[in-house]
């Protein structure tokens, strides 16, 4: 089997396991309980904390556990506007967000919309990048928060966050960052204030995220019950997935810049052993190079994932693939039905050989050639 889904999950560090393996086998504390053994299990995870928290490298901000990314951006969001609204602190009322944002943002969105919130969805360019010119336009006193996400998950491009964090804080707005794929392959700009990550997509344990909220922009809960997390995220935490995240966070940090040598390696490899007659979706430069997203004329990606099934990749995004419908993402490049599934999403990282990868993209490119013969 060549795993090549890095955006939809990564293999879990042997580092992490091994720091998790006590608090599963042995040390069952509740992390929130007065005891001894509690007391070492609340240790464990502000240790843990630390080390998400560094890797996330911004200041003056603190790390609150959630149970996953998305768990994360419905907070933001919907604290947020539940902030503003309810305790009447504002009179802003409107989001401005991308089309090409991951569902947990768009879906908590449209379901604010239904609530009564103002949302704009502004389009991207064809190559996936946001206009600036265009969100500029956008902006004035009514705007409460602008989400847009730093590497998006089905094409890879950047969008210049620190960037838009600067024109959203110049109407008074926050920003909010989806840094789920760049989180841990590469640096989060300065700016936003508020960050949802997520463990499983830098070889931590799947279950775990956090929202890194700047001081003073921590959202109205959406969780409530024991008060843990200082009141802002009710639930007891689980030390295991706390440690295995923090054991992952701080291997991602301290191997940033050879992870990301390492992926832009594979990326030129992938694309000579491909060879000719295929299209990148997404800006060519703007963008992080462990995602290959890819689209070849007349080729049928889902007949080459059901004849290659010792090849783990993904067409669009993991969650669009099972649908059938084509990805809201590549339809946002004005891409046509067609074009959409002739695309195939190849990710890949940290523990991919460059062997694997090129016999893999060899096979890929050995099915659509057969297609196309067998089509002609
Ligand atoms: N945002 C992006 C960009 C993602 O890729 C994902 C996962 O696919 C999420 C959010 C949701 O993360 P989680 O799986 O932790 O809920």
């Amino acid at each position: 089997m060549i795993y090549l889904d890095y955006q939809a999950t990564t293999p879990v560090a042997p580092e992490a396991a091994k720091a998790m393996a006590p608090w599963i086998e042995e040390r069952f504390a509740n992390p929130h309980s007065p005891s001894r053994w509690g007391s070492e299990a609340a240790a464990a995870i502000e240790v843990a904390r630390k080390q998400v928290d560094k890797a996330i490298g911004l200041k003056a901000g603190s790390v609150a556990f959630t149970g996953s990314a998305t768990e994360a951006l419905n907070w933001a969001l919907k604290g947020t506007v539940e902030d503003a609204g309810a305790k009447g602190k504002s009179t802003r009322n409107r989001i401005v967000t991308l089309a090409t944002e991951h569902a947990a943002v768009l879906d908590s969105c449209e379901w604010l919309a239904g609530q009564g919130l103002d949302l704009t969805i502004l389009p991207v360019a064809p190559d996936g990048m946001l206009d600036l010119d265009l969100l500029a336009r956008e902006l004035d006193q009514r705007v409460l928060l602008v989400a847009v996400m730093l590497v998006n998950n089905e094409i890879g491009v950047i969008q210049p966050v620190g960037e838009i964090a600067r024109m959203a804080h110049d109407v008074g707005a926050l920003m909010l960052c989806d840094a789920v794929q760049g989180f841990g392959r590469i640096e989060i700009p300065r700016g936003p204030d508020l960050v949802a990550v997520s463990a499983h997509k830098i070889h931590g344990p799947k279950g775990i995220g956090a929202l890194w909220m700047h001081k003073g922009a921590e959202p109205a809960p959406l969780l409530h019950g024991g008060g843990q997390e200082r009141g802002l995220r009710s639930g007891t935490l689980s030390p295991a997935l706390c440690v295995g995240f923090g054991a992952a966070a701080k291997l991602a940090d301290e191997r940033i810049t050879r992870d990301y040598d390492h992926a832009e390696k594979l990326w030129t490899a992938a694309l000579r052993a491909l060879g000719d007659g295929w299209t990148i979706n997404g800006n060519f430069s703007q963008r992080y190079r462990g995602n290959l997203n890819i689209r070849r004329k007349g080729v049928d990606a889902a007949r080459i994932l059901a004849d290659e099934r010792q090849i783990a990749f993904s067409l669009g995004s993991a969650c669009a693939s099972g649908s059938g419908r084509p990805s809201h993402v590549l339809r946002a490049l004005g891409l046509d039905y067609r074009e959409a599934r002739s695309s195939i999403r190849l990710g890949f990282g940290r523990y991919t050989t460059q062997h694997e990868l090129v016999d893999a993209c060899k096979r890929i490119a050995a099915a659509a050639h057969a297609q196309e013969k067998l089509d002609a």
